[in-house]
């Protein structure tokens, strides 16, 4: 089976791991269990940043780390057994941006990376190199060569001003009024090599809980994407559980769209041109939205049997809707 997962960081990551142990694709279940299903991520790099000369690519990272085994599992982003060397030293320097957490072993990703970048070497193929070493287990394809960056405008006592996505939500934590976020380069990006094809080939799409707006919006925005994805049986899992986001932020986000803060205004939001399928928390079990199956699950990614079962209930709605029974 092939299955595509737009996804961000976080919660796309721990989603994507759920997936995987529900395929048996996880080395975990034994190597006896190999199957032929393949996962393509289309991964979110509208949170990309170039800091100190190094282009960081946070959600690429988190995904490739969290399925590699080197992820900072208590802290959900950012490598084990970290060390902040590199980031102090900068500082003794009065180096700015002070807030952006660079790790000295996440800083060889980066290192790596722009080397690359020096080379010539699109976005795709860097990524396809660095999973080399960590194996994530899935194809991680970033959403475009081409860059596109998140930048919010907010005002303040220095006045009506764009800042990137990651100086307003690492820095001010989000609680700088955003009046709008824009995807700085979208409208002319094109989807990297390989992301129509999986699109295209896929048996079903999956979209984790993820940031609706910066994350899987960002994803959605790029030209060609979303076109591509409403003629596929799509099923989401609702980021927001009980009206608030479970870990970070996205509150924000969607306030600053216009989107009421609940699972069936997220929905409604993606469209249901786009979902054929929803999942919402026991909590949300009332939600109705026209034109897509809702269906209620306990949506917490608290532990791995959870993540499991929630990603098996996002695949066998997906089959369902789809009207496949064979697996
Ligand atoms: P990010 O890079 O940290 O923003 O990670 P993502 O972009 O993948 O999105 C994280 C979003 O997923 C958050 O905004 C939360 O709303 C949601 N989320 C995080 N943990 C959980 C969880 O355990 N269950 C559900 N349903 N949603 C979650
Ligand atoms: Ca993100």
């Amino acid at each position: 089976m092939r299955i595509v997962v737009p996804a961000g960081g976080i919660g796309g990551a721990r989603f994507l791991r759920g997936l995987k142990a529900a395929l048996g694709t996880d080395a975990s279940t034994g190597p006896d269990q190999a199957t032929d299903h393949e996962i393509t991520v289309i991964g979110n790099t509208g949170d990309d940043i170039t800091l100190f000369g190094l282009r960081i690519c946070p959600d690429l990272d988190t995904v490739m780390y969290t399925l590699g085994g080197g992820i900072n599992e208590e802290q959900g982003w950012g490598r084990t057994d970290e060390t902040f060397t590199v980031k102090e030293e900068l500082a003794a320097y009065g180096m700015k941006p002070t807030w952006f957490g660079l790790g000295d072993r996440d800083t060889a990703t980066h290192i790596v990376r722009a080397q690359m970048i020096a080379a010539g070497f699109p976005l795709s193929a860097i990524t396809e190199a660095l999973c080399d070493r960590w194996k994530p287990g899935v194809r991680l394809l970033p959403m475009s060569d081409d860059q596109v960056e998140t930048h919010v405008v907010v005002e303040d006592e220095q006045g009506r001003r764009a800042i990137h996505f990651q100086e307003w939500w690492i820095k001010h934590r989000a609680a700088l009024p955003a009046s709008e976020i824009i995807s700085v380069g979208a409208d002319t990006a094109k989807p990297a090599p390989g992301v129509l094809r999986a699109i295209r080939d896929a048996d079903v799409v999956l979209l984790p809980p993820s940031n609706p707006v910066v994350s899987v919006g960002s994803v959605l925005g790029v030209p060609g994407i979303r076109e591509a994805l409403v003629d596929k049986t799509v099923v989401g899992v609702s980021p927001i559980i009980g009206g608030a986001p479970v870990r970070g932020m996205a509150d924000a986000c969607l306030t600053a769209i216009g989107v009421q803060t609940s699972a069936g205004a997220v929905a409604e939001h993606l469209g249901s041109d786009l979902l054929d399928g929803w999942l919402v928390d026991e909590a949300d079990s009332d939600t109705k939205v026209d034109g897509i199956e809702v269906r209620s699950r306990p949506l917490y990614m608290s532990d791995p049997e959870t993540t499991e079962a929630l990603a098996r209930a996002a695949l066998d709605l997906a089959l369902e809707l789809r009207g496949d029974e064979a697996r």
